[in-house]
């Protein structure tokens, strides 16, 4: 093997050797030259200043002085011992104190023999010392290849114990840049660099690693986000381009007179032309061999049921039959009474499948739908768990799709000659940038306008304090024949905990709204399903007022009447979550509230995201806000994707080149597919050695 290689072994290198390898690989994730060129520094330091001792300030900053150890000892304590070294120079003496790793120091320091050391001070009774500092012998110092901009890498507690320091960090990488003798394939080509003014790929690991100045080490910085947001873009479009050519799907060429009839007398309202458009975007895909994969974003209450009916029509005038699963047994119950509210008069076999359907109505159901009698099936997983055989599915629509796990959306066609055409709807808006990364390699519909005449949600931040005022306006709304929700959070933390804060939340408003004059409903997590949906039924045909909650009303629940949703501890839940909960509300004509109560102790995010409410009902707004509190791996169904482990470039702050890396590779593949083209070739290899990392893939597809 080849010593200048970024695949060979990191245990191979000058300084490493096979205990430092494991750790490395072990805390760090690098396992070869490649992986350690690769690991770039999160934060750059300022080393052209020495501090004099005199000159100490108590502000515990990250400081560098030059000097000596003059004295070395070892102070025993009642919770074990610290090692203390009298530091001194030629204006005053200091401390320096370490806890850990006392051996491996004691054993490697030298007596009176200049030293750059470099850490934080502390102050005590009129003595700096400074804890676990870095330290090199001068004459090290004058030979490392030190720029005034010092790269701190990431660590972990065990590597420093265990003696690997920034400073052995930053040496190992300088002895890799020896063995490569500073010579680092390119892995764009010339045209991508010229017309973005890029540095070359050798230039920007440079500077990544060892900064000649600020200017350089930002176009490095430019460089080095860029080609990583390149190279998962080009990964993912790709990907597309080889599923539309390779996986056919049934060709849905007809509208006949289902989709017609459907059309021309039961449609309750007009389409607005967000439906049209994605409507047509879907014919569009049905209407190709290929199978459609495409993901309707619509913010709660754009409508998204009505499109999935009328996909379904199309599949169902072409003779194939349709699947449609919900995450809960509420939402599959709600969409199988408004589909076939919807389909009345019209001679459409729809059933409902969820875990409570009974093993008679279940048997007709697995008959009628490998005779291919019925035509859509509504459910929970019970459609995937259960033994479902579908005589020709054609499409399977997903609702809320992050409630799945993924490996299930492929189940769903597993009885199929070809794969059914995939359409999965979420009303969690996912931020542009976000869902380039994530689903990339997706179809992308957006309804981005709501229905006519709908009002604004009114949403208005209250404090505890305020309670009695609220109590009145819930009063008053009622008189007027609404229906309220109270919500409270479900943290999981403590269930017990969550339980009874929900409970005497409960008695609190009983207490308040006494019966006969009010009734009340209450749901929770821990209900039998059918508790569960007896409580909906009373309040959807309003014979209960209020529904008192946890989140298990968060998911789609349609009852347009209610138009007070009133969210206790508003801080305790995050945007997504409240933005969901005020979409429960504002679905009838009346105008609607939200009121967001919390305690007056507000942590600063907790008052982002309050404000955030009251300012704004845009969906993809809120999702921005999310983003930038939270960053991308906490959102909603990011996590299992490795495509969020970036090494360098943040979603939040480069989305810019994000997107402009989205479109050069979305430029190349036009002009160049399959990376044949010889001055493309540099990046065909590239390309070529990062697929071979698949973990990036295996999640998402
Ligand atoms: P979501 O996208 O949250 O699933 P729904 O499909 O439940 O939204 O639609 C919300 C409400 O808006 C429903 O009551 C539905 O009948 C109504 N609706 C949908 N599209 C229109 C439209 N174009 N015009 C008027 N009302 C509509
Ligand atoms: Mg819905």
């Amino acid at each position: 093997m080849s010593i200048n290689n970024l695949n060979t072994a990191i245990s191979y290198l000058k300084g490493v050797g096979p205990g430092r390898a494991d750790l490395l690989k072990s805390e760090l994730g690098i396992r070869t030259f490649g992986d350690l060129l690769n690991f770039f520094p999160n934060r750059y330091i300022d080393r052209s200043q020495f501090m004099k001792i005199s000159q100490l300030q108590q502000n515990n900053s990250e400081i560098q002085i030059l000097g000596k150890i003059t004295e070395l000892r070892t102070v025993q304590q009642p919770k074990g011992s610290r090692l203390v070294a009298t530091f001194a120079d030629e204006t005053g003496t200091m401390e320096l104190v370490w806890f850990r790793g006392m051996k491996w120091i004691k054993e490697a320091i030298k007596i009176n023999t200049p030293y750059v050391i470099f850490g934080k001070t502390n102050f005590f009774k009129g003595l700096f010392s400074m804890p676990h500092p870095e330290m090199e012998l001068l004459t090290e110092y004058h030979k490392s290849l030190r720029t005034a901009m010092q790269p701190v890498y990431p660590s972990t507690e065990k590597l420093v114990n265990k003696g690997v320091t920034n400073r052995v960090i930053s040496k190992m990488i300088q002895s890799l840049f020896e063995e490569f003798h500073g010579n680092f394939k390119e892995t764009l080509s010339a045209d991508v660099i010229e017309k973005l003014k890029l540095i070359s790929k050798n230039e920007a690991l440079l500077n990544i690693h060892f900064p000649r100045n600020q200017e350089l080490l930002t176009k490095a910085q430019n460089r080095l986000k860029f080609e990583e947001f390149f190279f998962i873009q080009l990964q993912l479009l790709r990907k597309k381009l080889i599923r539309k050519s390779k996986f056919k799907g049934y060709p849905f060429l007809k509208v006949g007179d289902y989709f017609n009839n459907f059309y021309n007398n039961n449609l309750p309202f007009e389409l607005t032309n967000a439906q049209k458009r994605v409507l047509k975007e879907i014919r569009k895909d049905m209407g190709s061999n290929a199978q459609m994969n495409r993901l309707l974003q619509g913010d709660v209450g754009s409508g998204k049921t009505i499109v999935a009916l009328l996909t379904i029509l199309i599949v169902m005038d072409n003779g194939f039959q349709a699947a449609f699963m919900a995450p809960t047994e509420i939402l599959a119950n709600q969409h199988y009474n408004a589909l076939t509210n919807l389909l009345k008069g019209m001679n459409v076999n729809i059933k409902l499948l969820t875990g409570s359907t009974k093993a008679k109505e279940r048997k007709v159901i697995h008959q009628q739908l490998e005779s291919g009698e019925l035509h859509i099936l509504i459910g929970t997983h019970a459609l995937i768990e259960d033994k479902v055989k579908f005589y020709n599915l054609g499409i399977a629509i997903i609702d809320e799709q992050h409630r799945f796990g993924v490996e299930q959306r492929s189940k769903m066609w597993k009885k199929n000659v070809l794969p059914p055409h995939i359409l999965v709807m979420t009303a969690t808006p996912i931020p542009r940038t976000l869902a380039m990364s994530l689903y990339g390699d997706l179809d992308i519909s957006v309804i981005d306008e709501l229905p006519p005449n709908r009002k604004e949600v009114v949403t208005a931040h209250r404090y505890d304090a305020n309670r009695l005022s609220v109590f009145k306006f819930l009063k008053e709304e009622i008189a007027k024949g609404r229906q309220v929700y109270v919500v409270y959070p479900l943290i999981n933390e403590s269930e017990a905990m969550d339980y009874k804060d929900l409970m005497d939340g409960y008695e609190s408003i009983v207490r308040e709204f006494p019966r006969p004059q009010y009734q009340i409903s209450i749901l929770h997590g821990q209900m039998k399903a059918e508790d569960k949906a007896y409580e909906m039924q009373r309040f959807q045909k309003g014979e209960t007022q209020i529904m008192v909650a946890t989140t298990v009303i968060e998911v789609g629940v349609d009852i347009p009447n209610s138009s007070v949703m009133v969210i206790e501890s508003a801080e305790r839940f995050g945007l997504s979550q409240l933005h969901q909960l005020r979409g429960r509300v504002g679905r009838g004509a009346e105008q609607s509230y939200c009121i967001l109560m919390s305690s007056f102790k507000l942590s600063d995010d907790a008052k982002v995201r309050l404000k955030t409410m009251v300012e704004t009902s845009d969906g993809f707004k809120i999702a921005e806000v999310d983003l930038k509190l939270r960053g991308p791996g906490n959102l909603m169904g990011t996590q299992q994707s490795g495509i969020l482990n970036l090494k360098i470039a943040d979603l939040v702050k480069d989305a810019g080149l994000l997107k402009t890396a989205r479109m050069m590779a979305m430029a190349l593949l036009e002009k160049d597919p399959d990376l044949n083209l010889p001055e493309n070739r540099f990046i065909r290899v590239a390309y070529q050695e990062l697929s071979k990392d698949s973990t990036l893939w295996a999640n998402i597809s």
